[in-house]
């Protein structure tokens, strides 16, 4: 008799990829958003869950590490629940949800049950690895076969499922999964069946992410040479010619910041953003909010200063922040740029310049530097030709010393506070927790608020006494840094996240030897 489907849900068996977060399929991510409910396992990078819905319920299913242990049947149970609860239901797995992942005990669990569900490929770890090390697993030089074996049989020594003199004799690349505490055994059972000790063969630790560490050597030394490296899982073994590799191809860690750890102490929308450029120069970003900006649009001094928008002959924006904000708000009434009338524009920065123009409005005015004083004195040049009414929407910290630039120089100036900036305290135990295990290289700043909020939740001297160097994007930054009496490492030149990360790489890389 057909089982009567109890419900409604759906199952996606879905691949989350090796590591990188950019390295899950778009028809992942296009799940993720729709999910009610992500199940996800202890290989997948979490930082893929921030495509997750709010309002979804996210179950953490580790196998083996922590004080809840989820067995396998528990998991096909959890499945087969969950889709009779809900309509998406997301099962994330590392890599690709099939290979070694238990896929099929998954998927036939919902079959067993009358559960719909698909299956979603990701990239397996072993093909990333090998690509994130420089190694071509079927390099038609020397292998025109690949094959992938699981380390883990090798355990379970007395039954294993693993022919080894035919191993042995494997004319291509042999790829091992979950192998790093078997090495020796593995490259011992190799060479016992006829490999040669010589054969060229390389680990590889957490692919695809900055903290990657990839040790070559011949089958025979690899063990060795693994240990005294550090190597943990997970991690890949491969093992024939094509492992020999070329250093040419090593195109991951000669990234500009690869193996940087960098604290990002922005509001977490700029955190975001920072994170993405560190990650995208193979540093690894640890992000920790120390503000938090809040819109002062609904404000009666910020209503009174833009009721007559276009009677002003000048508005300045001197963040990109203000001027999202800004349009936020304008937006929200139903309006649009033509509310400026014939005023004209100026704001600091390309960045902010470019906001604008996300919006329909080119800036008349953009000073070649950075600064407030470069802006003031720069627009009271233009502003003699084009009139000097004024209105500076900024935020509530802004320093004072534009305006009196402007007015000094004869503007009529209106300021008023677009939004403010308020300190937000983040997890800073376990940022302390890194910072003593010598896991961060720097900490950067962009701001004196994130400058003040950082060190009333983290203590000066943990810096001091650590390997942290501390990175400010700029002179006022700077000075607030010591004026608490923190050493600044670096300074950067170009006053923007842009110019501190180039400052950072030059400070790595002196020679700038890299990608
Ligand atoms: N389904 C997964 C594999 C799960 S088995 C996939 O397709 O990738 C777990 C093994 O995968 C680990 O022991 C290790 O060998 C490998 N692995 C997973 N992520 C890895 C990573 N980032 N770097 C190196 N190996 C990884």
């Amino acid at each position: 008799m057909k089982q009567v489907r109890k419900r409604k849900g759906k199952v996606y068996l879905v691949g989350a990829g090796p590591g990188d977060v950019g390295l899950i399929t778009l028809r992942g991510v296009e799940l993720l958003k729709a999910a009610d409910c992500v199940i996800y396992d202890r290989l997948v990078n979490p930082a893929v869950l921030r495509y997750v819905r709010e309002e979804a319920e996210i179950i953490y299913t580790p196998k083996r590490t922590g004080a809840e242990t989820f067995k396998q049947e528990r998991i096909n149970e959890l499945l087969v629940q969950k889709a009779a609860e809900v309509e998406t239901v997301v099962r994330l797995k590392g890599g690709d949800p099939c290979i070694f992942g238990r896929g099929t005990e998954e998927a036939a669990a919902l079959a067993e049950a009358g559960v719909d569900f698909e299956i979603v490929p990701g990239i397996t770890a072993g093909i990333a690895a090998a690509e994130y090390a420089g190694i071509i697993l079927s390099d038609r030089r020397y292998s025109s076969q690949v094959v992938f074996v699981t380390g883990r049989e090798a355990e379970d020594k007395g039954q294993s499922g693993i022919d080894w003199k035919w191993l042995a004799k494997f004319d291509g690349t042999i790829v091992f999964y979950m192998g790093v505490g078997n090495l020796g055994f593995i490259a011992e059972r190799l060479i016992e069946n006829g490999m040669s000790e010589d054969k060229p063969a390389a680990v590889i630790s957490e692919a695809t992410l900055p903290s990657q560490k990839v040790v070559r050597s011949s089958l025979e030394a690899l063990p060795g040479e693994s240990r005294a490296a550090g190597i943990q899982p997970p991690a890949i073994i491969i093992i024939g010619e094509a492992a020999r590799g070329d250093l040419r191809l090593d195109w991951f860690e000669s990234k500009a910041l690869f193996g940087q750890r960098i604290v990002v102490t922005r509001d977490g929308t700029g955190n975001l953003d920072f994170a993405a450029k560190i990650n995208k120069r193979g540093g690894a970003a640890v992000c920790f909010e120390t503000i938090f900006i809040k819109p002062s649009t609904s404000s009666s001094q910020f209503l009174k200063a833009v009721s007559q928008l276009s009677e002003y002959d000048w508005i300045v924006f001197t963040s990109a922040k203000g001027v999202r904000i800004f349009f936020d708000w304008l937006c929200s009434l139903g309006k649009d740029g033509r509310v400026f009338g014939s005023a004209r524009m100026a704001v600091i920065g390309n960045r902010t310049a470019e906001k604008l123009a996300e919006f329909g409005i080119k800036a008349d005015f953009v000073p070649g530097s950075f600064t407030s004083s470069q802006l003031g004195k720069g627009l009271l040049g233009f502003a003699n030709r084009e009139g000097r009414k004024m209105l500076l929407l900024r935020s509530e910290q802004a320093s004072a010393e534009l305006a009196e630039i402007l007015q000094k120089g004869g503007a009529e100036v209106t300021e008023t506070s677009v939004y403010t900036v308020e300190p937000r305290r983040s997890d800073a135990d376990s940022l302390k927790d890194k910072i003593k295990s010598n896991e961060i290289d720097w900490v950067t700043f962009a701001s004196p608020s994130s400058v003040r909020s950082f060190f009333d939740q983290v203590d000066k001297d943990l810096i001091d006494s650590s390997e942290v160097k501390v990175a400010s994007i700029g002179p006022v930054t700077s000075g607030q840094l010591k004026t608490l009496g923190v050493k600044v490492d670096l300074e950067a030149s170009v006053h923007n996240i842009e110019g501190l990360l180039e400052g950072i790489e030059s400070f790595v890389k002196p020679d700038g030897v890299s990608k």
